[in-house]
């Protein structure tokens, strides 16, 4: 670990940018700065100033991202102790307060910047908690961090996660690696949660994400309150999350569909932990292990409709580069489930991908729907759960829709 302390690096920006900051925007990226007193280093701490000299913001530095700064507040020039971090933890606690009464153990607790803890994710699995961070920035820092979370949690161990770029990045005197325990004890193995007073079990070193899609859990519940006596077609499945929740709501059948075996595996595991003895037929629960564009192409010839379909891909485009063939394969995609939703059916559609703002994406939808032939009355728009606060333009990821699909012909 990093001896020296972190010191503070002055920075200058344009004033657009200021203005942008002011309204809440937490980044500034290596070609924005205009000017700074020294090169800085990772854990230094960027101060910015407007054009009058008066205090701006206060953040991380990284010289390894090309996310130079990300701000941590803009209300005062405070000084990064315990307490700062103790007043940012508390604030982000506030409103996940009432989850475990109603029955969710697995929710998260930081959401990044958009918790004032920039590039910072905490997901907690009942007495486990996941940090994923996607600084190195962080590491100097820790130590006021880790005591907040074991005491105000009160969790049995921590776990970090590093992603892609810090791993590739992080300096060699920083002993750090993904899957290390900060603090508790040993992982037992996949950790076992509730959502909803419904269960799960998430790999949290393996998985993807910190091992569950804790953002989906709202719409989840929305699914398994529409699904009594309904045949239920899950697209992209993963660990059966959608699944358990259709089930609970009494559905006639579900059949998943994802190209991971590990990740069916562990959804029949978590569709078994909520029916203990429950024997699923055939004709009840069904797994379909491949590619979802190839797999539609099959139940198109055995002509298989069902009551609802939900298709929750993975990140089409990670960057702008791939919007424009991120929005066909959005629009194919939508346009096979429209043809496989029986008249009267709800198609469920989501976009996690960054770059596709919501226009584009529901237009995507649109056309697709369009294109399969039928028309749709649209029920509801829907984003991130409660415990995925947005608080910036970009931060706001999760894009999804409910829509009633109706025949044209
Ligand atoms: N709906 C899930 C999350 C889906 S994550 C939940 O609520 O938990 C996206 C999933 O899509 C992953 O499980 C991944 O394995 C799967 N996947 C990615 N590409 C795929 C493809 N081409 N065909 C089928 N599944 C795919």
């Amino acid at each position: 670990m990093k001896q020296t302390k972190p010191k503070s690096v002055k920075i200058k920006i344009s004033k657009k940018l200021q203005k942008k900051i002011r309204s809440g925007y937490p980044w500034i990226f290596y070609y924005q700065i205009q000017n700074r007193n020294i090169p800085g280093e990772l854990g230094d701490i960027g101060v910015v100033y407007d054009s009058d000299n008066r205090f701006l913001a206060i953040g991380l530095y990284d010289p390894f991202s090309d996310i130079r700064l990300r701000v941590l507040q803009t209300k005062a020039q405070v000084e990064l102790d315990n307490a700062f971090f103790q007043r940012q933890f508390r604030k982000a606690l506030a409103p996940r307060e009432h989850l475990p009464d109603q029955g969710t153990t697995g929710y998260r607790v930081l959401n990044g910047e958009n918790d004032g803890f920039p590039g910072m994710v905490l997901d907690r699995y009942n007495d486990t908690v996941v940090m994923k961070l996607y600084t190195a920035a962080w590491f100097p820092h820790l130590e006021k961090v880790l005591p907040l979370i074991k005491e105000t949690l009160s969790v049995e161990r921590c776990v970090l996660l590093l992603s892609r770029h810090v791993q590739r990045t992080l300096p060699a005197n920083y002993d750090f690696h993904n899957g290390q325990l900060l603090f508790g004890t040993e992982l037992p193995g996949p950790v076992r949660f509730q959502e909803n007073n419904l269960w799960f079990e998430a790999d949290v070193v393996h998985g993807q994400k910190t091992g569950f899609y804790l953002d989906q859990r709202e719409n989840r519940q929305r699914i398994g309150n529409m699904a009594r006596g309904k045949t239920v077609l899950n697209v992209f499945s993963y660990t059966g999350g959608f699944s358990v929740y259709a089930f609970h709501g009494g559905c006639q059948s579900v059949v998943e569909i994802d190209s991971n075996r590990f990740a069916l595996e562990a959804a029949k595991k978590n569709v078994q932990l909520n029916f203990p003895g429950e024997r699923f037929s055939e004709l009840s629960y069904r797994q379909l292990y491949g590619d979802a564009f190839k797999l539609f192409a099959e139940l198109e010839k055995e002509k298989m409709t069902f009551d609802i379909v939900i298709l929750d891909p993975p990140a089409f485009a990670k960057n702008t580069a791939h919007k424009k063939n991120a929005l066909l394969a959005y629009t194919r995609l939508v346009k096979s489930g429209a043809k496989r939703t029986k008249d009267g059916g709800i198609l469920f559609a989501a976009s996690c991908s960054a770059p596709v703002n919501e226009r584009e994406f529901y237009h995507a939808v649109d056309l697709g729907i369009k294109t399969a032939g039928k028309s749709y009355e649209e029920l509801m728009r829907t984003g991130h759960a409660i415990d995925h606060p947005v608080s910036f333009k970009e931060g706001a990821y999760l894009k999804s829709i409910f829509c009633r699909i109706e025949s044209t012909r």
